[in-house]
């Protein structure tokens, strides 16, 4: 079920019919705050005045000219300039095929130039998704660039890839934040560790590494016991709470996220928007097939 997911998350004409259907619209609703900037502003601030930081997603991904890249790079500088304009505790988190990544390199790197030059400004800071195996290295080389230059930037590692290890120590050996995820793509054995408890294995021992060495890390799960154990971890070593955060989506388990929020523990909540939703929203069907049955008994619910 999961593979079968993710593979219609990359199928164009279901996604053209679903972003534009106004019934599919309704069950979007479930992981995304909203189809514009203004409407995730609203929610921002609300979560805001709750205790949770943000990190704002303006929806897309593997756009297909060099106009629709420059189109999303000026949503994000729109959407970074509201929340310094605003006082909203809150950044921004991109996908790099969203800014050109497979149309060049180099303008990619040019349109996320603009915007983490802003947030250097601003004393804000540009978190880099991570997306699949195809774009690790290209999207790690211009995180690596870019951070020289201007630091305000991170990115994203995903446990379930083998090569993650490496990753987090060069990053961490160059001072660069990292959001540790279990990784939302589908990935052949060859990449990736095909068993979810191999992934679990790996993740907390990334996490580990993270607490030790990384910079600000982000540790981006819901689940349970690696919470506890990263909780546990960071009390042995007696590692600061304010030397690191915990991540979840928007829309997927509040009871957790309120209850880390109550505990004291830093907090940033991933809140998506716009109308480019059908990709994310796959992904995260994906992860829990039983959100299917649960969003259809919802649809068809007065
Ligand atoms: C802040 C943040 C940023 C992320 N950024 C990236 C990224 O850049 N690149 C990338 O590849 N992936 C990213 N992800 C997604 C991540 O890789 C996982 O696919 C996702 O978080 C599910 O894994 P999990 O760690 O929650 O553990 P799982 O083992 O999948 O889930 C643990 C428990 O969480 C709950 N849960 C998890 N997912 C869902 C869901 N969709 N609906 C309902 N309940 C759910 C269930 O109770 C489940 O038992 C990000 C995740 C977060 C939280």
């Amino acid at each position: 079920m999961r593979s079968f997911l993710l593979f219609l998350s990359r199928r164009k004409g279901l996604r053209k019919w679903m972003e534009t259907s106004a019934l599919a619209h309704r069950l979007s609703t479930r992981f995304v705050a909203g189809d514009t900037l203004e409407q995730a502003l609203k929610v921002g601030r609300d979560l805001n005045a709750e205790g949770y930081s943000l990190t704002l997603d303006v929806l897309g991904e593997s756009v297909t000219s060099a106009a629709e890249a420059a189109q999303a790079r000026d949503a994000y500088v729109r959407t970074l300039t509201a929340i310094h304009e605003g006082g909203i505790q809150g950044n921004v988190s991109l996908k790099l095929t969203q800014f050109g990544l497979d149309i060049s390199t180099e303008e990619c790197r040019s349109n996320v130039e603009q915007l983490v030059r802003l947030a250097a400004e601003w004393n804000n800071f540009v978190r880099i998704d991570m997306e699949s195996s195809e774009c690790t290295d290209r999207t790690l080389e211009i995180v690596r660039d870019l951070h020289a230059g201007y630091k305000a930037v991170g990115t994203v590692i995903q446990a379930y890839l083998y090569r993650s290890r490496k990753d987090v120590e060069d990053l961490c050996s160059r001072g660069i934040r990292v959001r540790l995820c279990k990784g939302a793509y589908l990935e052949p054995a060859s990449v990736a560790f095909p068993k979810k408890s191999q992934v679990d294995t790996n993740y907390v021992e990334l996490m580990k590494l993270l607490l030790d060495r990384g910079e600000y890390p982000a540790i981006a799960t819901h689940d349970e016991q690696i919470i506890e154990a990263t909780k546990a971890y960071a009390a042995a070593k007696k590692i600061p709470r304010e030397a690191f955060e915990f991540q979840m989506l928007y829309g997927i388990r509040r009871d957790l996220q309120r209850k880390l929020v109550q505990e004291g523990y830093r907090f940033r909540l991933y809140v998506p928007f716009g109308s480019a939703w059908y990709p994310y929203y796959m992904r995260r069907l994906a992860e829990r097939p039983a959100n299917l049955f649960f969003i259809l008994r919802n649809l068809f619910r007065k």
